[in-house]
């Protein structure tokens, strides 16, 4: 049967069953229409709502963004998608998605347009969630390997603008293989976890630390000269020296190895970089360990794993 057969009421009772919310609004965005599960959803009767545009029914902030996709919709035509917030009677903000089309008369006129949404928040919550396991590491909650990458070539793709100096630093605790090997692996995560604190702790916002590896860390220092690296790095070696983690055996302590390297272009491919600041740790290692070096000239051709992100 035809919709235009069926009586309003009847139309009426049909968009009310449905469990989804709908309304309809005219040209001028003023709401002309809509089921039950609007004005529950709403917190309004049906009467209160006629005649209502969205700024009558909603925080303004949330009401610009309807009213300007309204405007685009009824404009182009057709019919439009897209991801906003409603706020319940409750306070609360949910986040929906809108499916909206154009109403037009028997000339082909816009008269208006008719819509609905669908809740996401859930979606959107566990979207959020999945997307920060992805970048995190698990035992350390720091950016994981290939989310630090990946803020290296985004920050790549912003410096050809600004121009500042970057500084990359490899950290590695020493002989970390042994502190394993005498208190248990239990033990070694613990000192993993205390490192990874304490290098958040002492770096700024506009830094980044990553666990690179096992007990290898990266950190990517914005916006600084290679002195003031040198003098962070020099800080960090001396904090994370000061640790003190619990063990069997009591208070453990543990010393690092950094190497330093400059991104020297703003053109430079990062995995350059990244694997200078490699060969100065390379270099802190086979010197005693317990240093921080920065990249020379002489460590520059060292064979040294690649860095490229895939
Ligand atoms: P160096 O001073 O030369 O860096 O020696 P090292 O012992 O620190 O280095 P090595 O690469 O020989 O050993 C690293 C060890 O780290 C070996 C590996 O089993 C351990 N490891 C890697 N990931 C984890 C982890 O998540 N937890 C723990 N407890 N150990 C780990
Ligand atoms: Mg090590
Ligand atoms: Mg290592």
């Amino acid at each position: 049967m035809l919709i235009s057969n069926l009586s309003p009421d009847l139309v009426q009772s049909v968009l009310d069953a449905l469990p989804v919310p709908v309304f309809f609004k005219d040209r001028q965005g003023a709401y002309q229409g809509c089921n039950k599960a609007f004005t529950e959803i709403m917190g309004k009767r049906s009467d209160e709502l006629l005649g209502m545009t969205v700024f009558d029914l909603s925080p303004h902030d949330l009401a610009q963004v309807y009213f300007d996709a309204d405007e685009a919709l009824m404009a182009s035509g057709g019919e439009q998608r897209y991801e906003a917030q409603i706020q319940i009677p409750s306070g609360e903000r949910r986040d929906v998605m809108f499916y909206k089309a154009v109403l037009r008369d028997a000339q082909g006129q816009v008269t208006g347009l008719v819509g609905t949404l669908l809740d996401i928040t859930e979606r959107k919550a566990l979207e959020t969630r999945l997307a920060d396991l992805a970048q995190h590491d698990a035992l350390t909650g720091l950016l994981n390997r290939r989310a630090i990458l990946a803020y290296l070539d985004g920050l790549h793709q912003d410096r050809r603008h600004v121009h500042l100096p970057v500084c990359l630093m490899m950290i590695d605790v020493d002989h970390f293989k042994a502190i394993n090997d005498s208190h248990g692996h239990a033990v070694g995560d613990a000192v993993l976890r205390s490192v990874s604190s304490c290098l958040k702790a002492q770096l700024r916002d506009s830094d980044r630390v990553g666990r690179i590896g096992g007990e290898e860390f990266l950190v990517v220092l914005g916006s600084t000269d290679m002195q003031d690296a040198q003098r962070v790095a020099e800080r960090l070696r001396h904090e994370l020296s000061q640790l003190n983690v619990a063990s069997a055996a009591g208070a453990l302590r543990l010393t690092v190895s950094i190497g330093l390297a400059q991104s020297e272009t703003d053109e430079e491919d990062w995995a350059a970089v990244i694997g200078r600041a490699d060969e100065g740790l390379y270099e802190a290692k086979r010197s005693g360990r317990n240093r921080v070096v920065v990249a020379s000239e002489s460590t520059q051709n060292w064979p040294s794993q690649d860095w490229h992100r895939d």
